[in-house]
């Protein structure tokens, strides 16, 4: 028996067992091999690709992150990501790693209500928001990712 790591073509990955590889040619070209997960028959032996990094844990990392001033119109934050980053830092109150401290003071009235932005983990974010604290993204600029 030989095991094959499998994969179709929406990139889902599974692996097959095959008596030997013109088994494998004559199931795959029969049709009978079907991915597990979406059932497409258009599969194909997976790329091994030794050497390619771990994805990167970030889950650790702090992410931007604001939360609106209470009286902020919806329109405007639909607008460019530029004119929304503009917007958030000239009426928003830098706090850094303090966000999420920062939030939870304005949300159980503690400090003034006010547009502030910061960063915080995706753990705080999602502290905050199980409090009923709501937190977005802030995107970031192309050119700063070079
Ligand atoms: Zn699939």
């Amino acid at each position: 028996m030989i095991r094959y790591d499998l994969e179709c073509d929406k990139e889902h990955s599974f692996d097959g067992w095959f008596s030997d590889s013109a088994s494998y040619d004559k199931q795959v070209a029969a049709g009978i091999v079907e991915c597990p997960i979406c059932g497409s028959t258009k599969v194909h032996k997976a790329l091994m690709a030794p050497g390619i990094p771990a994805k990167s844990n970030t889950k650790s990392a702090n992410q931007p992150v604001m939360q609106n001033a209470p009286n902020t119109p919806a329109a405007e934050l639909t607008d460019m990501i530029r004119k929304l980053r503009t917007h958030v830092e000239e009426n928003s109150e830098y706090v850094g790693p303090r966000f999420a401290e920062e939030a939870r003071k304005i949300h159980y009235e503690e400090a003034e209500a006010r547009g502030i932005y910061g960063e915080a983990s995706i753990q705080d974010a999602k502290e905050l928001s199980e409090e009923g604290i709501e937190v977005q993204p802030l995107p970031l600029l192309p050119e700063e990712h070079n």
